[in-house]
């Protein structure tokens, strides 16, 4: 499908249709310097609910894998997204909640209706992808990631001293 999807809020509220797609990674704009390479594409779903003030919110999931780049070796790194998240809408910034009435795990952006899946789906994984992604020791390629597995071997002999001393 299309990477240009939108999603028409107030239709979605009134029908609670459950929307699908999905998004080639390489149309990812913003995110392409936070990816090693732009490959694949990530399935994403979405609806939409009326909240209590009667503002729409836009449940949405998305599924696949990113590749990232692991900042200790500097080969890729395949980091799967499952992900689950909502976003409040509202058309003018007069219109964002205040803080104090802001519901803990919900953000709200300003946007006109329709709104674009791209962007909702840019924006969440702006902040939800891992800043400093690494490779689990074991499986880093990188200086560091090796030394790791070094040290316990090279350090044994002193390990065994230290054991000796210790009563
Ligand atoms: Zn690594």
């Amino acid at each position: 499908m299309s990477s240009s999807a939108t999603l028409d809020l107030d239709t979605l509220m009134r029908t609670g249709d459950v929307c699908r797609g999905e998004i080639s990674v390489a149309a990812l704009a913003a995110l392409q310097d936070r990816l090693l390479d732009a490959v694949g594409s990530l399935a994403w779903q979405a609806s939409v609910l009326r909240d209590l003030h009667g503002r729409p919110r836009v449940r949405l999931a998305l599924e696949g894998t990113l590749v990232l780049q692991c900042q200790r070796c500097l080969l890729p790194m395949p980091h799967d997204v499952a992900h689950g998240w909502q976003v409040g809408v509202v058309e003018t910034e007069a219109l964002l909640p205040e803080l104090e009435e802001e519901e803990e795990d919900v953000d709200f952006i300003v946007a006109a209706n329709p709104v674009s899946v791209m962007r909702l789906v840019e924006e969440e994984l702006l902040l939800s992808l891992p800043m400093m992604p690494r490779h689990e020791t074991a499986a880093c390629h990188g200086p560091e990631g090796r030394a790791d597995k070094v040290v316990p071997a090279r350090a044994s002999p002193f390990a065994g001293l230290d054991k000796l001393r210790k009563p």
